[in-house]
């Protein structure tokens, strides 16, 4: 059993060592909650986005794909309500001059660091405020998007327009969001840059609810499908007074990370808020006909919102594994091969065998055209072993002396378990499809 906190650290750790994930601007000595994936980070992002998106948007007929503008028109926010609800309350110690945020802690009036005296709580706007174009005056503020979700909504007429969707349908859109968070921590859980993964499902009015414990049912497949263990979330009905100013109902999924139980997720019933608002602040009819009951309504919200980050952080401390392997703690990664960002490497046994690292680079092109791979002649065969175990690579293929001189095949390496066994050549791919499917 690893310790909760040393999880963590290893954790993080890890992404620096092998490649995964770096702090942001680090030579400049770092700024507070921004991260940068490398390589491995990516792939898995990558991963996780192609997943999601097959899963929630591609295979099912009522979804459409977005990508909407990072930056929009201010008045776009002021009709969300984000210029003038999307705010957290903060708190200042008059003492040490710590900023936290009030509901984050428990004694409001004594500073959790130093034991000052806290000041007034005032609310903080977490919108990035910027400028658009050549003059920095009032008429050019524009702001970072704080969710994916309204460039849906500012879209919902075009999409009636150009594809005639029948309700219920929805879109669904990855793409970065950014919260000047007051208290960024706990590696990329909170960020002040991250993605989301959202979903607007448009549906009729009196159809909420059971799109709601649909999309509840979908998340949570969701969950399983990325190897988070079903006993590690947990539903959290939002109490009125603390959703957010567009939802009659919430849900959050928490997960028990190694620093607590936090939100994962979130699943809003968003009703009709946003496109009303929208409807009123543009003066564009955002409604919809129904061709059937004859009936012109503006359709109700359900919202499944994922962050890529939290994901991705999750479904780390639950894969991070450490066993006794010939005598010597190891640890690995044990990823779903759907998500593994290597799912083959390959090696020669000895790197100053010109005969079996040929051997080897022969067996790799037959590979790469199968399955994301990646060969290695660096080191020693246990350092090359270790470093993809770190990585959750699930098979590693050596080519060695038996393979060239007995035309045995060659080795695969399965990443739990240690063992080796001998593939014929002409069984490999197979083989391996077999076992990463
Ligand atoms: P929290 O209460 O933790 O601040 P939230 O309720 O404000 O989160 P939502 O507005 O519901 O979060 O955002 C939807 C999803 O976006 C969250 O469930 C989470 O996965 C992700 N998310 C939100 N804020 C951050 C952040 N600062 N860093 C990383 N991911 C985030």
């Amino acid at each position: 059993m690893i310790e909760k906190n040393n999880k963590m650290e290893k954790i993080v750790s890890l992404c620096k060592r092998r490649g995964f994930v770096f702090q942001g601007s680090e030579i400049y000595g770092g700024l507070a909650g921004t991260w940068d994936y490398g390589p491995y980070g990516v792939a898995l992002k990558n991963n996780v986005k192609n997943l999601w998106f097959k899963m929630f948007v591609e295979d099912r007929e009522d979804m459409y794909g977005m990508d909407a503008a990072i930056i929009m028109n201010s008045k776009a926010w002021e009709a969300s309500g984000h210029i003038s609800g999307f705010s957290d309350p903060l708190i200042d110690c008059k003492k040490c001059g710590h900023r936290f945020r009030v509901d984050q802690i428990e004694n409001k009036e004594k500073c959790p660091d130093c034991g000052g005296k806290l000041g007034e709580e005032r609310q903080f706007n977490m919108m990035f405020k910027t400028f658009v174009g050549a003059t920095e005056d009032e008429s050019a503020v524009s702001y970072l998007r704080p969710e994916t979700a309204g460039g849906m909504f500012v879209n919902f007429k075009n999409i009636l327009d150009s594809l005639h969707p029948k309700l219920p349908f929805g879109l669904g859109q990855i793409g970065k969001a950014f919260r000047n968070e007051i208290a960024p921590r706990d590696f990329v859980f909170r960020s002040r840059e991250f993605e989301q993964m959202e979903v607007e499902y448009f549906v009729k009015p009196e159809c909420w609810e059971e799109s709601f414990n649909e999309w509840k049912k979908v998340m949570l497949d969701w969950c399983e499908a990325i190897g988070l263990q079903k006993s590690h979330i947990h539903e959290l009905e939002v109490l009125d007074g603390e959703r957010a100013h567009y939802s009659k109902r919430t849900i959050d999924f928490e997960f028990d990370y190694s620093f607590g139980r936090k939100e994962l997720y979130g699943l809003a019933y968003r009703t009709d808020f946003d496109l009303k608002s929208h409807s009123a602040k543009s003066g564009l009819d955002l409604s919809y006909y129904d061709e059937e009951t004859k009936e012109r309504f503006i359709p109700h919200v359900i919202e499944p919102s994922l962050g890529v980050d939290r994901t991705i952080l999750a479904v780390l401390l639950e894969a991070y594994t450490e066993d006794d392997l010939g005598g010597e703690t190891r640890a690995y990664l044990k990823l779903s091969p759907k998500l593994a960002p290597v799912k083959v490497a390959v090696f020669p046994l000895l790197k100053n065998k010109p005969e079996l690292v040929e051997k080897a680079r022969e067996i790799y092109e037959i590979l790469k055209k199968e399955f994301k791979c990646e060969f290695d002649d660096n080191g020693n065969i246990g350092k090359r072993y270790r470093r993809q175990d770190e990585i959750g690579t699930p098979f590693c293929v050596t080519v060695d002396f038996d393979t060239l001189e007995k035309k045995e095949g060659m080795t695969v390496r399965d990443r739990d378990t240690g063992k080796q066994e001998r593939v014929p050549e002409e069984d490999l791919i197979s083989f391996l499809k077999e076992k990463l499917s």
